[in-house]
């Protein structure tokens, strides 16, 4: 599956907020947002001081591209989630946003075990992960609950990993995961309730984009 490969810091400049996909460095002062926070591109300087009243269509598009980003995703297969989250029983936008939280990649984000998704997306297609034993290249694989994740053992003896216990317990996670950092393992013990989910991310304006085509 494609991914985006154009400057990432451009994408929260866009728009215009910081979306913290590059890690650490997004808490530093060599954050792009931090430097240059207006939109990119030639008018992007004078673009912030224009007030434009923005369409809905604009604010639903909008919300969908944010989502888009923060988790890494092409327009298709964000379609195709957006498909299925129709045939889920309940709440289709929370739905859209709990299968973008059980992709892989993010799961290994949200255990600590890498700085950002972007990160997390390199370690998989480096083959460092096993899925309920089976080893998995694929950062779009999506978990469900009982799922259990684990560095191979062929991986643990290299630097960032005997690193990470010490890096990852550092960082928290939510309730919807459980990690055991000294084994380098975790598992998915529910789906994520929405108070757990990015509360920038605007679901319903995604439902709308979709709902209008
Ligand atoms: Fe966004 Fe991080 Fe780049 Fe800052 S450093 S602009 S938060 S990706």
């Amino acid at each position: 599956m494609g991914r985006y490969r154009g400057p990432v810091c451009k994408l929260c400049r866009r728009e215009g907020e910081k979306l913290f996909l590059k890690g650490a460095r997004c808490y530093t002062a060599k954050c792009s947002f931090e430097r240059r926070g207006y939109p990119p591109g030639e008018h992007g300087r004078t673009a912030q001081f224009r007030r434009r009243r923005e369409s809905d269509f604009a604010r639903q598009l909008r919300a969908k591209q944010k989502a888009r980003r923060v988790y890494g995703v092409m327009e298709r297969q964000f379609r195709r989630y957006y498909d299925e989250s129709l045939q889920r029983r309940g709440l289709t936008g929370l739905n859209l946003l709990q299968i973008l939280e059980s992709r892989l990649d993010n799961v290994i984000y949200r255990m600590g075990y890498a700085s950002s998704r972007t990160q997390a997306r390199v370690l998989v297609t480096h083959g460092h992960f096993n899925v309920n034993g089976r080893r998995t290249d694929v950062p779009s694989m999506l978990l469900s609950p009982g799922d259990i994740v684990a560095v191979r053992e062929g991986s643990r003896k290299r630097t960032y990993f005997k690193e990470l216990p010490s890096v990852a317990t550092d960082r928290t996670t939510p309730e919807w995961v459980s990690r055991d950092v000294e084994a380098l393992t975790g598992d998915v013990v529910r789906l994520p309730e929405r108070l757990e989910i990015d509360g920038n991310l605007n679901e319903q304006l995604i439902v709308e984009y979709y709902s209008r085509r």
